[in-house]
């Protein structure tokens, strides 16, 4: 498994790669410096929200070729998955920096949610057995 999670902290830990660790609020703060120094300003929320879809629409695209019964066409083939996640994860930080949200936060919640609502849900699924 590449990703794992250490004390709270995301390594990468891939058989050629390692990466400086880097936590979500840096993140939050390294893609806000590079919006300010390369990208003048963000592009609003709405043009966000677009890109936001396309790029998700450039994984869905890798995703039913790799994993799912598309074949690649030539222009397919340079395509890279964890770059066009790298680029979903990118403009999702930037519509979470320009709407003030805190996505540290907002990831904790989110798993005490899921934990409360989902925690046997998924332990009763014989689909998942
Ligand atoms: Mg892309």
């Amino acid at each position: 498994m590449p990703w794992t999670v250490d004390r709270g902290l995301s390594t990468i830990n891939n058989q050629s790669k390692s990466y400086t660790r880097m936590t979500i609020q840096e993140a939050q703060q390294t893609v806000d410096q590079w919006i300010k120094t390369n990208g003048v300003r963000y592009f609003n929320e709405l043009t966000n929200m677009a890109i936001l879809t396309e790029e998700v629409g450039e994984v869905a695209r890798i995703i039913s070729r790799k994993y799912g019964e598309q074949s690649f066409k030539e222009s397919d083939k340079e395509k890279n998955l964890e770059e066009e996640l790298a680029d979903v994860l990118f403009v999702l930080i930037c519509l979470a920096n320009q709407t003030g949200i805190d996505l540290t936060e907002a990831m904790k919640k989110n798993l005490e949610k899921k934990t409360k609502r989902d925690k046997e849900r998924h332990h009763k699924n014989d689909k998942l057995k």
